[in-house]
């Protein structure tokens, strides 16, 4: 795997495709800054060499030229976070484009305008890509967050470098945190997937099978497994239509020796709210009327004793509606769990959609081997499948 490491940026324009997608408030500031901040290793490392940087980004769903999505309202932000000055030019491609790259000198930063101004850059289009390529002698892709995308600027523009291009840190770190999981996991190798639905995890499931020893399942999804066995889930979220599937699944994991554990327990209540009625009940005996929001205690005793003698952990999605106080404990107990084997040597990745937010909310992320900064490559990468992205700088 080609990193920047492999190359000495000296002299050199690295044309560096970054996700700077970021969310700003009314005044168009910034509100969050983690993404500019997950690609200043790569930045520095770049200057450090005494070459120079040009960012390229998308930012929202822009139809045409918007003022509401210029990347100039980022330049300040990208300023305070690299702690170096931030040029920037109001086309990526073009004239515009080509005389501000060719003004730019080494130890410098140059910002281009929205890639998706153009329609090419979603479509792929080769003679925008190429254009882009005028832009930098060296080719780094450093943005996870779109890699599952085959984007003129994340997968096509590559093909134009020849050897001359790289993944940046983040993405090198992301690539390498899930083969650690899927590929070259130390054993006993454990999967959490929690969650909504049966229905967005099927194909992750599915893949990881073959790849891990424990499955731990929790959440909305739990229950379409438990009446597939034939407990009484009460009112709990159900994909009747996954029934057969989720049978399915139990038996494919028994004939590939991997163990499957479902929550014993759950917390339910009377109705979706903080101040619902609620009581702890086996969780294939739930009442009507009554639905499962949480696992319960003795389910979280039994994952962390799964978990306690793991050596690789991935974690998606939470295990109960983790954003009500009231059935946020399991998720929190887990997300414990998780910390006391990592400081035990185990390596853990948190990644896709809402566990990312759960660990954020609970204090958890600096306390885990990794966590995951693009939902979506992150889902499909668990998938088992090649993201255009990463392809298009191994080719
Ligand atoms: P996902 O995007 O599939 O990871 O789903 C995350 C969502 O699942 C969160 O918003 C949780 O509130 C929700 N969730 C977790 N457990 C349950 C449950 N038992 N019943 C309904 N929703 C749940």
């Amino acid at each position: 795997m080609k990193t920047i490491h492999h190359f000495d940026f000296n002299s050199k324009k690295a044309l560096i495709r970054v996700d700077f997608n970021v969310p700003l408030n009314d005044e168009l500031k910034v509100t969050d800054a983690t993404r500019i901040e997950a690609a200043k290793p790569t930045i520095i490392k770049i200057l450090e060499d005494g070459g120079s940087c040009v960012l390229m980004s998308h930012l929202g769903r822009p139809k045409g030229v918007q003022d509401e999505f210029s990347l100039k309202h980022i330049v300040n932000t990208i300023e305070d976070v690299i702690g170096v000055d931030v040029q920037f030019a109001e086309n990526c491609v073009g004239e515009v484009a080509e005389a501000a790259v060719a003004n730019l000198e080494d130890g410098q930063i140059l910002l281009l305008e929205n890639l998706r101004f153009h329609e090419e850059e979603k479509k792929g289009d080769p003679n925008f890509a190429e254009q882009l390529s005028k832009l930098g002698d060296i080719y780094v892709n450093d943005a996870f967050g779109t890699a599952h995308r085959a984007h003129a600027s994340t997968s096509v523009v590559a093909s134009y470098f020849g050897e001359n291009k790289c993944f940046g840190s983040l993405l090198a770190k992301e690539i390498e945190s899930i083969g650690k999981v899927m590929a070259s996991g130390e054993k006993p190798v454990t999967a959490i997937l929690g969650g909504a639905k049966v229905s967005s995890k099927i194909t992750i499931i599915e893949n990881i099978l073959d790849k891990v020893d424990h499955v731990i399942i929790g959440g909305g999804m739990t229950f379409t497994f438990i009446k597939a066995l034939g407990g009484q889930i009460g009112n709990s979220l159900v994909e009747d239509e996954y029934l057969a599937l989720a049978k399915t699944i139990l038996e494919k994991a028994k004939t590939k020796g991997v163990e499957i554990h479902l929550p014993v327990d759950a917390v339910i209540a009377d109705n979706f709210s903080n101040d619902a009625n609620t009581q702890i009940v086996d969780t294939t005996k739930i009442p009507d009327g009554w639905m499962g929001l949480d696992v319960g205690p003795e389910t979280s005793v039994k994952f962390a004793a799964v978990l306690a003698k793991s050596k690789t952990i991935l974690w998606n999605g939470p295990l109960g509606v983790f954003e009500l106080e009231a059935f946020s404990k399991g998720t929190i107990a887990l997300g414990n769990a998780i910390v006391a084997a990592t400081e035990n040597g185990a390596f853990s990745l948190v990644g896709g959609g809402d566990s990312v937010a759960a660990a954020k909310q609970f204090g958890l992320s600096e306390k885990v081997s990794y966590v995951s900064t693009g939902g979506g490559a992150m889902l499909e990468s668990l998938e088992g499948k090649v993201l255009p992205g990463i392809a298009a700088i191994l080719n």
